[in-house]
């Protein structure tokens, strides 16, 4: 009789526990061990942090997502199938690496990263987001007039393997227009949020000319991590034609102190290692604007 009520007690508490582990809002809009399997090359990361703390971005609906809805395919899939259209480093013949910034313009941040390229005369990537553009233009406009390279990072930080191929085209498409007017030239280079895009995207966007971009090193900056972890983290695949994911702008929660302190060390390392730093374009032997 006791071991009844002890289980009668007990019951209700576990399975309340077990529901909140089950409704416990993944920090990734996929599970990790379906990323890792399906994706493999640390397109697990991003910022999750963004969608959830920038009211002016749509999150990824992760409530509704069903792994059967989404048709992802794996990047080594895609470098082969869409070869030179999609890409997440260069050749290599070269000792050439290209540091990438995404999620940009942020007023916290990307004035900080731009100051110290400037101050170490180096030129990099920024993956920019048509929403924040069109509230900061002036920064947008800054990374151009000092050299820098600008890419299409969509409108509002979309998870692309949810979107409609009219939705993918609308998010690029708005961004494209925003970015032209700002930099004088039209972007070849996207950069998909979290990495992920759509075989059917890509081949629209092998179609229109552009080539999506995305890495083979992750800083894994966003988790707001200090600036030793983000080298160890970048030692780890850093090879001649490297990409390296970073970013220079994020939401309310997260702090890329890291990064801006990372950048100094990462760029001593390079000189030590006798690498280059270029920007994309320069790293793939490939004009970085369109038409
Ligand atoms: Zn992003």
């Amino acid at each position: 009789m006791q071991r009844f009520l002890q289980t009668a007690l007990i019951l209700p508490v576990l399975l309340q526990l077990l529901a909140s582990v089950i409704h416990t809002p993944s920090l990734y809009p996929y599970p990790m061990s379906h990323s890792a399997v399906q994706l493999g090359n640390g397109n697990k990361s991003e910022t999750a942090a963004l969608d959830k703390n920038s009211t002016s971005e749509a999150a990824p609906r992760r409530k509704r997502y069903r792994k059967s809805s989404v048709r992802r395919v794996p990047w080594s899939v895609l470098q082969s199938r869409y070869s030179g259209s999609f890409v997440i480093r260069g050749s290599g013949g070269r000792k050439l690496v290209a540091l990438t910034f995404d999620d940009v313009p942020d007023p916290r941040y990307t004035p900080m990263v731009l100051d110290i390229l400037a101050k170490h005369h180096t030129r990099a990537t920024f993956f920019v987001l048509g929403s924040r553009a069109a509230k900061h233009p002036g920064i947008v406009k800054r990374m151009v007039r000092e050299g820098h390279l600008v890419g299409n990072h969509s409108y509002s930080h979309a998870l692309f393997a949810q979107a409609s191929l009219a939705a993918y085209r609308k998010q690029i498409t708005l961004t494209d227009q925003l970015l032209a007017k700002l930099t004088g030239y039209r972007p070849r280079f996207i950069r998909p949020p979290y990495g992920e895009i759509l075989p059917r995207q890509v081949e629209w966007s092998r179609e229109q000319g552009y080539i999506v971009v995305n890495w083979d090193v992750d800083s894994e900056d966003w988790k707001s991590i200090g600036s030793d972890k983000i080298m160890a983290n970048i030692r780890k695949t850093l090879q001649p034609g490297s990409i390296i994911l970073q970013h220079a702008g994020g939401g309310d929660s997260q702090d890329l102190s890291g990064t801006v302190n990372a950048i100094p060390k990462l760029l001593r390392y390079l000189r030590a290692k006798g690498y280059q730093t270029v920007t994309v374009d320069e790293l793939l032997g490939q004009r970085g604007q369109r038409g």
